[in-house]
């Protein structure tokens, strides 16, 4: 990891974002912070150069940010989950819970192949819907999931267990 940053200190906290009572982790305070985000993405594939990732799936909007710095640090590929409706070519389609109501993501059809050992990212895990929708939709495709990864873990919210639960690997790296 690069030397001379602080990684908790580079995340921002917004207070009352998007509503009232909830505090807000802003990442892209880190993102614009080069050695932060270098120690960051560093941190993240550390655990997985050796793994013959083939694809890093990255979630809707933050985990394209991350994912596409930690597809060209494993030379694996990329692959966008998007919210449902962005996507041009033909789709697969999941509902996952948030923190009120449901909403939907997508991937394309032909974005994995059976077998494609695959990376999933995202900037921050909270309940784990959101994550266990990707996952539902990466195994649809046949994918092997060889770990969910994210920079801030709220484990108060359970996401973590909740994706062990399934067979997932997680790996953060600040709760
Ligand atoms: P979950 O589905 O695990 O409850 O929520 C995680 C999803 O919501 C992720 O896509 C994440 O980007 C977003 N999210 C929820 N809370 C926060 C937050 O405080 N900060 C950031 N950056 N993203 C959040």
């Amino acid at each position: 990891m690069a030397k001379g940053f602080d990684l908790t200190a580079a995340i921002r906290t917004i207070p009352d974002y998007p509503k009232p009572g909830i505090q807000f982790r802003d990442i892209t305070t880190l993102l614009a912070d080069a050695d932060a985000f270098r120690g960051a993405v560093d941190a993240l594939v550390d655990g997985h150069r050796d793994e013959q990732v083939d694809l890093v799936a990255g979630i809707e909007a933050r985990g394209f940010i991350l994912g596409g710095a930690l597809a060209h640090q494993l030379s694996a590929g990329f692959v966008p989950i998007r919210k449902k409706g962005k996507l041009p070519h033909d789709t697969i389609r999941v509902a996952y819970s948030l923190e009120y109501g449901v909403d939907e993501m997508e991937m394309h059809r032909d974005a994995v192949r059976p077998g494609q050992r695959v990376l999933l990212t995202d900037d921050l895990i909270a309940t784990g819907g959101t994550a266990e929708g990707a996952v539902k939709l990466l195994r649809e495709l046949g994918a092997e999931i060889v770990a969910a990864c994210f920079v801030i873990d709220l484990p108060d919210l359970g996401g973590r267990k909740r994706l062990e639960a399934l067979g997932v690997q997680v790996r953060t790296l600040i709760a």
